[in-house]
């Protein structure tokens, strides 16, 4: 039975990993569980798996999870903010840490873990295009593993079993085009946040989905490949595949083409992630291919989608650019669903924090130099908003 922590246990990805261990009890045993505010959730999960340790992010939320499952013996051990999310990501006999909480808040819990001789199930993208410069060394000099959990990570990961690294040529990672794939440029500075919430295949978090239909997903995804494969950027390639039945594809140096297939369903890549390398015997509806129907490709439009370039450019680039394009967009997503800033704006606040950032840029990065840059780029994006907002409270007076 393999023991497992969740970081991010109440979002989308913590959800679908927790179903897969009801499914198999007999596979996977919970060790710690982490959420950053959803009280409810958390101590309903708590009831159900009866983890030995359990961290909320918000500290003003402890006493409400202390009363919520006062009536539980025995009593997990109960921490509260940063530095509890990290002890449970650090703790006890779990061999394996999925990475589900979002956003770069889960760059020190990953690295605790990886400290902590733990595997690591990696779903949480901003880890790595933040960090990667640092966690990879930790991840070597610790022997763990670092195994993808994102659906087009898994995928390659699955296509690459038993290729030797140089019979690698290139890698194409899919990409459904997210909620704006089928509308033309001129209609995206009018769209608003519920429009962009509707993402056409997946069901996932709020973030990532806008990040989907900006598609500055895909341009994370990049860099999360470089990392996770040692590919550089050259050989990384975008292809819109609006039916989300290719999940990515390698092409070997003989010009042979591998792909993964299957519904668009996450518990596939978690299980993959957590299993590595068996395979887990499922009772998941199997892929149809004629029900699936026809498969299109095309290229992305790099004109609408300016977030792809924006991610190239700073993944190039190296060093702690990529904490500034990954903080800045994290900025501009919250602010944009706070109604704060316009869909285009979102783009926009990046190019010009990492336009600033440029002559700053650290080649090689401490963990604090990836701190400070993140901190930077938020607080930068933040104050560039506030003009932004300034101008459309202007314009709709005038
Ligand atoms: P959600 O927003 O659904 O969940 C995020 C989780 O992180 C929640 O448990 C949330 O807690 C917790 N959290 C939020 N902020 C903090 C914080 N500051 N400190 C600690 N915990 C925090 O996101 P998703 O599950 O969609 O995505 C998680 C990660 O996985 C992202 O990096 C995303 O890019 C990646 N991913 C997601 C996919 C998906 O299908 N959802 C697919 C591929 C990758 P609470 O809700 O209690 O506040």
């Amino acid at each position: 039975m393999k023991a497992i922590s969740i970081l991010g246990s109440t979002g989308s990805i913590g959800i679908q990993t927790l179903t897969i261990v009801a499914q198999y009890p007999d596979k996977f045993r919970v060790v710690g569980l982490t959420a950053g505010q959803n009280v409810d959730l958390l101590a309903q999960q708590i009831r159900s798996y009866r983890p030995e340790i359990v961290a909320i992010q918000d500290v003003q939320k402890l006493p409400k999870l202390q009363a919520a499952i006062a009536d539980i013996t025995p009593q997990p051990m109960l921490l509260a903010g940063e530095a509890g999310v990290i002890d449970v990501a650090r703790y006890g006999d779990a061999e394996i840490v999925v990475t589900g909480i979002v956003g770069c808040a889960g760059l020190l819990p990953t690295i605790a873990a990886i400290e902590a001789g733990k595997d690591i199930a990696l779903a949480n993208k901003e880890t790595l295009i933040a960090g990667g410069s640092i966690i990879l060394p930790l991840v070597h000099k610790y022997g763990v593993k670092l195994l993808p959990a994102d659906s087009e990570h898994s995928a390659i990961f699955q296509c690459l079993q038993g290729v030797p690294a140089e019979g690698l040529r290139r890698l194409l990672l899919t990409a459904s085009g997210g909620a704006f794939r089928d509308d033309p440029i001129q209609t995206l500075s009018a769209v608003t946040v519920a429009d962009a919430l509707k993402h056409p295949n997946w069901s996932m978090g709020r973030k990532i989905t806008i990040d989907s239909a900006t598609m500055m997903n895909k341009g994370l995804e990049v860099i999360e490949a470089h990392w996770l494969f040692g590919v550089d950027y050259d050989r990384i390639e975008i292809v819109i595949h609006p039916q989300s039945i290719i999940h990515s594809l390698i092409e070997l140096q003989d010009t042979s083409v591998l792909a993964q297939l299957g519904w668009p369903d996450m518990r596939l890549p978690l299980l993959y992630a957590l299993s590595w390398p068996e395979r887990i015997r499922t009772d998941w509806q199997p892929l149809d291919l004629v029900t699936a129907g026809t498969l299109t490709f095309s290229a992305p439009d790099r004109q609408k989608y300016p977030c792809i370039q924006l991610a190239y450019a700073a993944g190039r680039a190296g060093g702690s650019m990529p904490a500034v394009l990954n903080a800045a967009n994290e900025q501009a997503v919250a602010l944009f669903l706070a109604g704060k800033i316009q869909f285009l704006d979102i783009a926009h606040s990046i190019e010009q924090a990492c336009d600033l950032y440029h002559i700053h840029n650290h080649s090689d990065p401490s963990l604090d130099d990836i701190i400070t840059a993140d901190r930077w780029a938020r607080q930068e994006v933040l104050i560039a908003s506030q003009t932004l907002e300034h101008r459309a409270k202007t314009l709709v007076g005038g």
